[in-house]
């Protein structure tokens, strides 16, 4: 039988009333500092006493440590020189059983020295963890039905710990269970990525070997640009993880210099027009030059992942760059008009190996991309932002300090 229901039976009315709100607190509370504090208070006015202190067996060391502690009457203004228990809690935590002490009788000795102690052991599923200890200084002696309540008490702050517990267990085996997932879905997001470049590579690759078959120069051109096309897919595939897990450890060093952004990206929009003779890409910017400190290979690998994500995805739209400046920053707009992103995938899109579930399935991607952007440009304390509109087109905004920021830039190395 449950100890606490087998109590209130014998109690009085203001008595049942502060185990009733006692309850009400376990069933509320899952912070145990706060629970106590409230139990302490609910408890008080039915059941005199000066301390109360719990004493929980920790995990690891297996010492019987003092993690929570009240002093609410006689003495609550020395705390420090209280006598707090600890030989009451030993012994209840090796008996498992209740304890009483009291002290020698001596008439001279300050009211404070003289402590009566009851300890309630602690139990969970009948294994001691604790002894919640609480002492009257001066006495009187802790009566029949006082015992009962403080056992009242223990049961129900045991229960508390017992939920946190299994709170907190919960919450690790979510945690467990998420990042199994995660590398479960990664493992198959990499193997597919890799294995889709391989496989052309050795399909066209076997097709060209073969001897039965004279293939033309023009045929022979055509399959060993594919075979080059997939290794460079190939390539990128595995750099991008690369720079993903040493961005991940804080190991990818940035190499900061001087550097006229306008000037880089407009290389960089001279070689996409190559790669993509249809293109239609526009910077819009007020100056000539737009110079900072920065690692030119890594912003503009940002901008070029930026630039084809819209040319996947936002296919045959139009693409504006505009660059502007500030006396301390100069910012990037990178806008296409194609088909958007819901709100609820948004707020995601920065993440490793998150892609658009709703994504036209032959768009080739791991997800990684846009993680390695805003690592990079954090790298230089810098921001990243995106606003998205189902319809109506995406814009990715980056905010590059001009000076380099010593302390963050410290950080990373
Ligand atoms: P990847 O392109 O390899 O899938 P990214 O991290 O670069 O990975 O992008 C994450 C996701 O964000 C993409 O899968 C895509 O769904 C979405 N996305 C990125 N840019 C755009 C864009 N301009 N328009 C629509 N969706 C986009």
């Amino acid at each position: 039988m449950n100890s606490s229901s087998r109590n209130t039976g014998a109690l009085k009315p203001d008595e049942l009333k502060a185990v009733y709100a006692i309850s009400r607190v376990v069933a509320e509370q899952l912070e145990i500092d706060d629970a106590l504090s409230q139990i302490v208070r609910l408890a008080r006015p039915v059941f005199i006493f000066d301390n109360a202190v719990l004493y929980l067996q920790d995990p690891k060391s297996e010492i019987l440590e003092p993690t929570f502690a009240r002093a609410i009457g006689r003495g609550r203004t020395s705390e420090a020189d209280l006598s707090w228990g600890e030989k009451a809690a030993r012994e209840t935590f090796s008996t498992g059983q209740i304890h009483l002490s009291k002290p020698e009788p001596d008439k001279d000795s300050d009211r404070l020295k003289q402590g009566y102690y009851l300890g309630q052991p602690m139990l969970v599923g009948g294994n001691i963890i604790g002894a919640l200890v609480f002492i009257r200084f001066g006495g009187p002696n802790f009566s029949k039905e006082q015992i009962n309540l403080a056992e009242f008490i223990a049961t129900h702050v045991t229960q508390v710990l017992e939920r946190r517990r299994l709170v907190t267990r919960v919450a690790n085996l979510e945690a467990q269970r998420k990042l199994a997932q995660l590398q479960s879905d990664f493992l198959a997001t990499v193997s597919h990525e890799l294995k889709t470049p391989l496989g052309f590579i050795k399909g066209y690759s076997t097709t060209l070997l073969r001897e039965d078959t004279e293939w033309s120069k023009s045929e022979q051109k055509e399959f060993l640009e594919i075979i080059d096309d997939e290794a460079d897919r190939m390539a990128e595939l595995v750099n991008n993880l690369l720079d993903s897990s040493r961005l991940q450890a804080g190991k990818l060093a940035m190499n900061f210099a001087d550097m006229d952004l306008r000037l880089y990206l407009e290389e960089l929009v001279d070689r996409l027009k190559i790669r993509f003779p249809d293109l239609s890409i526009k910077i819009t910017a007020k100056k000539e030059e737009y110079n900072l400190s920065g690692d030119s290979k890594r912003i503009i690998q940002v901008l070029e992942n930026i630039i084809e994500n819209a040319i996947k995805y936002a296919p045959n739209s139009p693409i504006t760059i505009w660059l502007a400046e500030n006396h301390e920053n100069i910012s990037i707009q990178i806008e296409d008009f194609g088909p958007g992103i819901s709100e609820e995938h948004l707020e995601h899109i920065f993440e490793r190996f998150y892609r658009v579930p709703d994504n036209d399935r032959s768009i080739r991607g791991s997800g990684l991309g846009l993680y390695i952007c805003q690592q990079i440009i954090l790298s230089h304390s810098g921001e990243i932002s995106v606003r998205s509109e189902i319809g109506k087109g995406t814009k990715f905004m980056i905010s590059l300090p001009i000076k380099r920021n010593m302390l963050r830039a410290k950080d990373q190395q």
